[in-house]
């Protein structure tokens, strides 16, 4: 009866992936289960609601920082044993890497998008933890990227750092760490030149820009690594390109890639 009542209800502005999972909906009801502090969270909730980061409904109390419904519609790549998928495809005839994949098909206007702007201009590191967190559980069960030593946030500009607060990057790191904790490094490699949004920029030029961001003060601290390379989406694979690029001076240096998501 209850089930029935539940799954009538319609929750807010909640699109098609994002219906009610009947079953704990009815455990969070279920007097026998419930006990008082539980309640409460979830009557605070009421007034400081949490928001799902993908399709921003109100989050239950057992949910983290995405919706039931958001979290099961991931779009995973699942490209992470493939050696020709679509990430490494980016990165043939330019530079050397072990391995490259992405947690996630990123499309510009749905979840992805949405979380990954919530990442970078809305101050949600809550997000970037979680994302970090999901991308950790994936690659540390996967024997391509077995021998990953070392994780690197792909820098930003100190300036822009300053501005925003922090680097997504390095928040995708620490989520990750949580879950497979490898030793990071991030003072290592320092990003020198600004690089603009350059999205309508033509690939050479962009390519130009970055070659000369970054800046190794001593590739001797990562001699024999195999470090990892994460950032939040790839898209032209310019960026990285101009990471590998700077790390070219390391000796025996192994890299791999991993993102959030990809274009
Ligand atoms: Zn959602």
């Amino acid at each position: 009866m209850r089930s029935e009542w539940i799954s009538r209800l319609n929750y807010g502005t909640l699109k098609g992936p994002c219906r009610i999972n009947v079953p704990l909906f009815n455990k969070v009801l279920n007097p026998r289960t419930a006990t008082a502090t539980r309640w409460i969270s979830d009557f605070a909730a009421l007034f400081v609601p949490r928001r799902c980061a993908g399709c921003d409904t109100t989050l239950l109390r057992f949910e983290e920082c995405l919706c039931l419904g958001c979290e099961e519609e991931l779009p995973r790549t699942r490209f992470h044993e493939d050696p020709a998928n679509r990430v490494e495809q980016l990165f043939w005839g330019k530079v050397q890497l072990e391995a490259a994949s992405a947690l996630l098909h990123f499309a510009r206007t749905g979840m992805v998008q949405h979380m990954l702007h919530r990442i970078k201009y809305q101050q949600d590191r809550e997000t970037g933890l979680f994302l970090g967190k999901l991308m950790g559980e994936e690659l540390k069960a996967s024997p391509r990227f077995a021998t990953v030593d070392t994780l690197l946030a792909v820098p930003l500009h100190r300036k822009k750092e300053r501005v925003r607060g922090y680097n997504q990057a390095q928040l995708l790191v620490d989520g990750m760490r949580a879950v497979w904790p490898l030793p990071s490094v991030g003072k290592e490699l320092m990003r020198v030149v600004r690089t603009p949004t350059q999205t309508k920029r033509g690939r050479l030029d962009r390519w130009l820009n970055v070659k000369e961001a970054f800046h190794l003060p001593d590739p001797e601290a990562l001699r024999g690594k195999h470090v990892l390379i994460v950032d939040d989406v790839v898209t032209t694979g310019a960026t990285i390109e101009g990471c590998v690029h700077a790390l070219r001076a390391v000796p025996d240096l192994r890299v791999s890639l991993f993102t959030a998501a990809c274009a």
